[in-house]
């Protein structure tokens, strides 16, 4: 850390997920970077009295800036981010089964299944060991965010990537365990440092001692720390498809979505298996081969209802294009990193401080994210390309009942 670390130098002390954290900021060599998921702002405030489902977003960012991270980035970048790479590669794999286009690097399974929740990773990695090819390549969104720090970030800042500190905060336990997969390196390098849990950051907000309700609103620094609406969604059921199809369709068919506010109706809400279908009518002419075609999607949350789409998956049975899975009942907004919470229909409530994030933002849609499109002119060149597949992509590994059989 650079300047004002208010850490009191007790709390160096404890052995807990923070020390790393404290101690990197008391570091005057570590440049440290902190970035925060979506759902983490729909129920931070919770561990301060504020009711349940009030989006605490500015005062999040100020209580960060007042710990004295270096730089204060929002994971919402890279939800954008992710849904450009997730969404081109869903086109390469429409592309490759329904055009026979085999140029195609990489694998071509349909239904392609999302690859952020690293909860379901470790479930189909066990328990669906054959079925990995059906998982997009995309890393989680905060691993992409913490490869773009350590590569187009530090060099933009003229610093060594072994001086960056990347912490993430998250709503999830299972994301400590995620960054410290061989997977989730580039060149050797992780890509995020340290995980805090949501009820972490409360516990440094107040060892900071501010008050943190009445604190003003505050932003996110550039260039990695504007997200559209479209990356508000990540963090509950639902919202990752969403996002997906805001910018697919527009892309293929130069149109809105055509649903009311942009919100894919069928597929939200906390039902365990949700799905739509979507006909793509008079697209662009470059994505003729696509007219007429019924893409139809499915979404769910929590490992139960993975495992129905799964069974159908491994069976060939399956009538989804793309499917998206969390790992935890409700997405992310319901993690195990978040504030216990007993309230009656507390999922509902953080879900809503989501959608009402999404629908206060003039930029809805991933690919109207200006500061995520000069970062593709200017460093990553295009989706899927290259440098995309260097520090975005990755793969997976057969664990569980693969080991055990061949044993
Ligand atoms: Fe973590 Fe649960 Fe979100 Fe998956 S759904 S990323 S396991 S909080």
């Amino acid at each position: 850390g650079q300047c004002t670390v208010v850490c009191p130098t007790g709390a160096l002390k404890e052995t807990d997920g923070l020390t790393p954290v404290w101690r990197a900021l008391a570091d005057p060599g570590k440049r440290v970077v902190v970035q925060v998921a979506p759902a983490v702002r729909a129920a931070l405030g919770e561990e301060f009295g504020l009711p349940v489902g009030t989006p605490v977003t500015g005062k999040m960012a100020t209580a960060l800036h007042e710990i004295g991270f270096d730089d204060v980035f929002d994971t919402l970048f890279s939800a954008d981010l992710t849904i450009l790479e997730e969404g081109t590669e869903l086109l390469g794999r429409l592309n490759a089964v329904l055009k026979g286009d085999d140029n195609k690097e990489g694998p071509t399974a349909l239904p392609m299944i999302t690859s952020c929740s690293p909860g379901w990773i470790k479930h189909i990695e066990h328990q669906f060991p054959e079925e990995l090819d059906h998982l997009s390549t995309c890393k989680s969104p905060h691993t992409m965010l913490g490869a773009v720090v350590k590569s187009f970030y530090a060099e933009r800042t003229g610093t060594d990537p072994k001086d960056m500190f990347v912490v993430s905060v998250m709503p999830c336990t299972a994301k400590k365990y995620e960054i410290q997969r061989p997977e989730m390196e580039v060149d050797g390098r992780r890509d995020v440092d340290a995980v805090l849990t949501t009820r972490e950051l409360a516990r440094m907000i107040k060892k900071a001692g501010l008050d943190f309700v009445n604190l003003p609103e505050g932003e996110f620094d550039s260039p990695l720390g504007l997200g559209t609406g479209a990356a508000d969604i990540f963090g509950v059921t639902g919202g990752v498809m969403e996002a997906a199809l805001r910018t697919v369709y527009e892309v293929v068919t130069g149109r809105e979505l055509p649903f009311e506010k942009l919100h894919v109706t069928p597929i939200v809400g906390l039902d365990q298996v949700k799905t739509a279908s979507i006909t793509i009518e008079e697209p662009l002419p470059v994505y003729g081969h696509l007219n007429g075609v019924t893409v139809n999607v499915a979404v769910t949350s929590g490992l139960e209802g993975a495992s129905k789409l799964m069974e159908e998956v491994a069976a060939g049975t399956s009538p989804y294009h793309f499917i998206e899975v969390m790992g935890c009942p409700g997405g992310c907004i319901n993690g195990g990193g978040q504030p216990r919470c007993t309230e009656e229909n507390y999922r509902e409530k953080r879900s809503k401080a989501l959608y009402s994030e999404d629908e206060r933002k003039v930029l809805r849609k991933s690919h109207e994210n200006p500061d995520l499109m000069k970062l593709y002119n200017e460093y990553l060149g295009e989706p899927n390309g290259h440098l995309s597949h260097h520090l975005l992509h990755t793969h997976y590994v057969r664990r569980g009942k693969y080991n055990q059989l061949v044993k």
